[in-house]
C-alpha cells in the first residue's frame, strides 16, 4: 500500500470535503468535469506556507493556469501536478508561487510551493486534488488512513445532563450542523457545554450547545473534536446545587456558598466518572 503524506499537515482543517465539492458543483449549476472534487485545507495564517508534494514523483505541469473558460480544468491560479506512475496524478491548486519545474523529480514532502489565493479562490487555501487514471477521486482515506483515528462515538440518550467536553484548541461554532453554516466563534480546550440537541450525518456528529443555533463537530470524519460527558445525579446533590445557585442570585450574592459534604460528594462523583 502506497503511503501518502499530507501536502499542508494534519493540524490543518478541511474546509471543503470531496462531498461537499460535488454538493457545490450542483448547486453553481457546473457541469461535471469542470468544478473537480477534492479536498480544501485551510489554517489560520494559511497564505505563503509551504505546500509538500505528497507522493514521489515527476512534475507533469507547473504553470499559471489562464483560465479561460474553455477548458474544463481551469479556475486553478498557479498550479503544480505531479504524476506519480500508477496512474496517480496529484494536483496542488491555488499556490501562491511554485518552486518546481516541468521534468523535475521530486520527493514524498519536498517542498514544491507556497499556499496563495490565485485563481478562482476566495481566499488563501490549498485544493488538493488527486486523478486516478484521469478521473478525480476522494484523496481523503489516501491522507487519513495510516492516521490514529478515534472510533465513532456511541450516541447516547439526550437528557438535561448530556453534557460536550471540547478536545481540541479552538473548536469552531457555526450556525448550523455542517461546516457549510456560518461560523460563528471559537470556544477552547477543555470548555463543557450543555447539549440541547445532536445531529448524526453518518461521517459526522454535530451537538447543539446553546439555545440559540450554535454548533460544533463532535466527531468529523474519523477525527474526534469533543466527547459527551453524562453527569448522573447519583443523589439529591445536583438539585442542592441549584438551590444554592439560585439562593445566591436570588440575594444578588456575588459568590455561591456551597458546603464542603457537597463539594466531597462531587469529588466523589468525578472520581467515579473516571
Ligand atoms: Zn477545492
Amino acid at each position: 500500500m502506497t503511503t501518502w503524506t499530507h501536502p499542508v499537515g494534519f493540524d490543518w482543517i478541511i474546509t471543503q470535503t470531496a462531498a461537499q465539492h460535488e454538493e457545490r458543483r450542483i448547486e453553481l449549476g457546473i457541469k461535471p468535469g469542470w468544478y473537480n472534487i477534492g479536498l480544501d485545507f485551510g489554517i489560520t495564517g494559511a497564505q505563503g506556507r509551504p505546500c509538500m508534494a505528497s507522493r514521489a514523483g515527476t512534475v507533469k505541469k507547473a504553470w499559471l493556469d489562464p483560465y479561460t473558460q474553455k477548458d474544463p480544468n481551469t479556475g486553478y491560479g498557479n498550479v503544480v501536478y505531479i504524476d506519480h506512475g500508477d496512474g496517480y496524478v496529484s494536483i496542488y491548486a491555488h499556490l501562491q508561487d511554485y518552486t518546481v519545474k516541468v521534468g523535475d523529480k521530486v520527493a514524498a514532502g519536498q517542498v514544491i510551493g507556497h499556499i496563495g489565493s490565485t485563481g478562482n479562490s476566495s481566499g488563501a487555501h490549498l485544493h488538493f486534488e488527486v486523478r486516478l487514471n484521469d478521473k478525480p477521486i476522494d484523496p481523503y482515506p489516501l491522507l487519513y488512513q495510516g492516521e490514529p483515528t478515534v472510533a465513532k462515538p456511541a450516541i447516547p440518550p439526550l437528557t438535561e445532563n448530556l453534557r460536550a467536553t471540547v478536545t481540541i484548541n479552538s473548536l469552531s461554532v457555526r450556525s448550523g450542523p455542517g461546516k457549510a453554516n456560518k461560523f460563528i466563534r471559537y470556544v477552547t480546550l477543555n470548555s463543557v457545554y450543555q447539549v440541547f440537541e445532536i445531529k448524526d450525518l453518518g461521517q459526522e456528529i454535530w451537538v447543539r450547545i446553546s439555545q440559540l443555533p450554535e454548533w460544533f463537530a463532535l466527531y468529523y470524519q474519523g477525527d474526534s473534536y469533543a466527547r459527551f460527558s453524562n453527569v448522573t445525579p447519583t443523589s439529591d446533590l445536583v438539585a442542592r446545587l441549584d438551590a444554592a445557585v439560585l439562593a445566591a442570585k436570588n440575594a444578588n450574592a456575588p459568590t455561591v456558598t456551597i458546603d464542603t459534604g457537597d463539594l466531597q460528594d462531587l469529588l466523589q462523583m468525578y472520581r467515579e466518572k473516571k
